[in-house]
Parts: structure tokens; C-alpha cells; sequence
């Protein structure tokens, strides 16, 4: 890799420790820091030599650690619904401050930053499919705003300093993203849906089930996170990462109860406030500027991501 040792801004969650542990893998050093708000040290129990590895607890919004790094991959902040709404003033917080200390910190030394950002500018998105020139329609007062609005204020915040302080600072708008190291309890569709089918369960389903969300695998989307961090090309544009993929959330649901062969039948359930009708990304900014696109299917990554929720859930009782 281009780069030796990687911090990680919430390293500990479930993108973060794919993340974590495809650096490793490839001999990069890194170092996690992270509140453990959603993210768990059980996602490092299975890593072979640890001495690459250093976990520090901290909280963004309040500073960095004082490490060396020659990169730092800003992954914090809960991107479950049920989860980033929980503590909405801390989103907000963990958003917008924790953002700006992560490109003071980066700035200082130096060194390049690639920042999560998300699919959620958009809002519910005024065009289908989306592409990174378009400005979003987000309800600001809402109960999503918390994350909506914090991720757009981050993303303001990091094309400010790159004019004024020309910090090499990137933004990834990640799509809906899926697999291991979910927690069972993320509160998400693809994690709900499994661990109700796998338990028996019927499948809670919001609104009607009509509404779309592309898919991607964690490993695809790791993929376009480490070409986002390598590319020494001038990139000074947001790049969606996701897969193009569309589906509706019924045909989720079907999909999942016939891989897991589980029979307990749907629950349609109140559609939660401001759930975006429509989501897909275009990616035709990341092919021709990274060369990436996913080459999981879903039903692939599925079939991945339903056995790693099988031995997580053995693993609880
Ligand atoms: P996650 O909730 O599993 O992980 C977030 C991690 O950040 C956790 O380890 C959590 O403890 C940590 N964290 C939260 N607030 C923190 C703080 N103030 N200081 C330090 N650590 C903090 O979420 P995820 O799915 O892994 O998402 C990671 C990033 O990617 C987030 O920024 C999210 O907005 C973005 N993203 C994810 C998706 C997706 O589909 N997974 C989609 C769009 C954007
Ligand atoms: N959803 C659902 N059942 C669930 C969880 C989510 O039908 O148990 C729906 C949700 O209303 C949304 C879609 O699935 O339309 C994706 O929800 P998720 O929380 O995974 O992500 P986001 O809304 O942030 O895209």
C-alpha cells in the first residue's frame, strides 16, 4: 500500500473493522480510535498478530490522539437510524466537530485524509440515480437531520479547509452498505432482516416495501475506500461508493427468508419519518477516476453475510 500506518476514526464499528483488518492484511499499521459508542472490541478477537494494531478510546468531537500516521480514514459516527438518532446532539457533535479536529489533525502533519460521508446529502433524492453534482432535498428540522445535516456540515467543513489550508482531504458518499462485522442488533435492514429470519421471526417490513436502496457488499466498498486513499490523482469532488443494484425493500426481504429458508411471514410497520423513497448511486465518477466498481451481487454478499450473523448469534447464546 502507499501508505505504513493508518489511523482509523471509529475503527471499531462495522465498516471500520473490515476496514482495519484489510490494512493489516496488507502490512499496513494501524492505529483505532474510537468511543465504542456502536462499535465492539469483539470485531478484533479473530485478528492472527495484533502487534500492528493499537486501539486508543476517545471521542473525536473532543481531539486526536498525538499518533504518527501517514493517513487518517475518519469513520466516526453511528450510521444506523435507530442508533444515530439516539443521541442526536451527540451526531450532530461527533459530525461537524469531530470532522474539523480530524482535518486540523491531518493538516498538521500533513497527511491525507479520507472522510465517510454519505448517500444522505441527497436526502430524499430529487433525481434518480443519484450523482455527486446534485445539491440534495434534506428536511433540516427532522428526525434524520441529525445525520443528514451533520454529514453535509462535515462535508462543507472539509472543502473549506482543502481552499484555505489545502489539506489533501477526500469525501467518500457511501451507499447502503452490508456484512460481516454488522452488529445483530445494528437496527439496519440488511442486519434486521437476517437475524429475524434466522430466529424465526417475522420480517419487519416499513411502509408498503416499495421503496428502493441499493446494496453493496463490505468488501467492495473496502475496496473503493483504499483506491479513494491510494489515487494520486487531484480529487477534489465527493465520490459516491456503492452498488448500483436497485431493489425494493419486499424484494429484500423475500430474498433473504428464501436464502435463510425461514417461513414466519412479513409485518408491515409504520414507514419511519422522511425515509427517502428512492436510492441508487451513480458511479460512473468512481469508475473513470478509480477504476472501481463492486463485483458482488447481493445475493452473494448475502449468503456471506447471513453465516457471519450465524455464528455471531451462536456465539451470544
Ligand atoms: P457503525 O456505527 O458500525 O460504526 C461507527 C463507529 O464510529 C463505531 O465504532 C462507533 O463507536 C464510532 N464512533 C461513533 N461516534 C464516535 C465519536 N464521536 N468518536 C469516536 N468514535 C465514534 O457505522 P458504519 O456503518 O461502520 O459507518 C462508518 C462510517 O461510514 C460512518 O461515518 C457512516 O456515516 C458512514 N456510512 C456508512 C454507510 C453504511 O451503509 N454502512 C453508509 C453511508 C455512510
Ligand atoms: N427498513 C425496513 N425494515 C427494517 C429496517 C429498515 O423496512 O427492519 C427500511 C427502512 O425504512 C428504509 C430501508 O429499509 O426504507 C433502509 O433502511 P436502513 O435503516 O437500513 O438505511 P437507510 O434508511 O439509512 O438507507
Amino acid at each position: 500500500m502507499k501508505f505504513e500506518h493508518a489511523l482509523v476514526a471509529g475503527g471499531g464499528g462495522f465498516l471500520g473493522a473490515n476496514l482495519v483488518k484489510t490494512l493489516l492484511r496488507r502490512g499496513v499499521a494501524v492505529t483505532v480510535f474510537d468511543n465504542w459508542s456502536t462499535g465492539r472490541e469483539v470485531n478484533f478477537s479473530n485478528i492472527n498478530d495484533s502487534r500492528a494494531l493499537t486501539v486508543i478510546t476517545g471521542d473525536v468531537s473532543e481531539g486526536l490522539p498525538e499518533v504518527d500516521a501517514d493517513i487518517v480514514f475518519n469513520m466516526a459516527c453511528p450510521a444506523s437510524p435507530p442508533f444515530y438518532q439516539a443521541d442526536p446532539l451527540g451526531t450532530i457533535r461527533t459530525c461537524v466537530m469531530g470532522t474539523l479536529n480530524v482535518l486540523d489533525w491531518a493538516h498538521k502533519r500533513d497527511v491525507r485524509v479520507v472522510h465517510a460521508s454519505t448517500s444522505e446529502v441527497y436526502g430524499d433524492p430529487l433525481q434518480h440515480p443519484q450523482r455527486e453534482d446534485q445539491w440534495g432535498n434534506v428536511n433540516p428540522i427532522g428526525p434524520r437531520a441529525c445525520y443528514d445535516e451533520g454529514k453535509r456540515a462535515a462535508e462543507a467543513a472539509l472543502f473549506d479547509h482543502r481552499r484555505i489550508h489545502g489539506t489533501d482531504a477526500r469525501t467518500m458518499r457511501i451507499f447502503n452498505t452490508y456484512g460481516p462485522h454488522m452488529r445483530p442488533d445494528d437496527g439496519r435492514v440488511v442486519s434486521n432482516f437476517i437475524v429475524q429470519a434466522l430466529k424465526g421471526e417475522t420480517i419487519t417490513i416499513y411502509g408498503d416495501g416499495k421503496q428502493t436502496r441499493s446494496f453493496c457488499y463490505a468488501d467492495d466498498l473496502i475496496a473503493g475506500i483504499l483506491a479513494l486513499g491510494e489515487s494520486e490523482k487531484q480529487i477534489d469532488r465527493p465520490v459516491n461508493l456503492g452498488n448500483p443494484d436497485e431493489f425494493t425493500i419486499e424484494e429484500l426481504a423475500h430474498t433473504v427468508t428464501e436464502l435463510v429458508g425461514s417461513n414466519a411471514g412479513y409485518t408491515y410497520l409504520d414507514m419511519p419519518v422522511d425515509d427517502p423513497v428512492r436510492r441508487q448511486p451513480d458511479i460512473s465518477l468512481a469508475k473513470e477516476l478509480l477504476d472501481w466498481e463492486p463485483v458482488v451481487p447481493l445475493r452473494n454478499g448475502l449468503k456471506e453475510t447471513i453465516a457471519y450473523f450465524k455464528s455471531a448469534i451462536a456465539s451470544q447464546t
